[in-house]
């Protein structure tokens, strides 16, 4: 069955959602036109709202509605101790463990040069500039056990190797790299706590 344009335009919109293909799509389309009209248009201002206020943390590179994100912002937070994860739902789940109260760096992704993610791609030419100006004191590096992870966690302490900065990793045994979400917080607290020296 061929839809009509517009209808075939929403749907096809859906399936850049992770995780949706042309029949959940389709579904979703069909939803919204049957008897969601008012939630439709509501969908579609927060997307256009969104899609034009947010934006990155100057200094984490978190997502921001201001020049600094919140946590940036907060004169409470310590600067000098950094904490670099790989997305902002770790961010979510440090906050949530309630553990940890220095700043963040968000890399929003790992170094992976098969997919054109370098170092520039996760702002790391900015973390160096930031560990450069003398107010960092600590890394914690928090990134994913994978290839990518172990990769952007090595040119991470070489970054901060050269700027004198001493680093250390959370503690082995949670899933990490926008996984932390999943973790509990008590267990997140822990693996906090059991940070060790990290070298290369
Ligand atoms: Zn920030």
């Amino acid at each position: 069955m061929k839809h009509a344009p517009l209808v075939e335009q929403l749907i096809q919109a859906f399936t850049c959602l992770p995780g949706v293909g042309p029949r959940s799509a389709q579904r979703m389309a069909y939803a919204l036109l049957d008897r969601g009209r008012d939630e439709g248009r509501r969908l579609a201002d927060a997307l256009h709202g969104a899609m034009d206020g947010v934006e990155h943390c100057q200094r984490c590179r978190n997502y921001a509605e201001a020049e600094l994100c919140p946590i940036c912002s907060d004169p409470r937070r310590e600067p000098g101790l950094v904490c670099i994860v790989s997305s902002p739902t770790d961010v979510l789940a440090f906050e949530q463990s309630g553990e940890f109260r220095g700043q963040y760096f968000v890399l929003m992704g790992e170094l992976s040069p098969l997919d054109g993610i370098g170092p520039r791609e996760l702002g790391l030419d900015v973390l160096e500039q930031r560990l450069r100006e003398g107010q960092i004191q600590e890394l914690i590096l928090a990134t994913g056990t994978t290839v990518e992870g172990e990769a952007t966690a090595h040119y991470v302490l070489d970054l901060a190797q050269d700027a004198g900065v001493s680093v250390s990793r959370i503690a082995q045994g949670v899933p990490m790299g926008g996984d932390l979400e999943f973790v509990d917080g008590a267990t997140l607290a822990q693996a906090l706590r059991g940070r060790r020296p990290f070298q290369s």
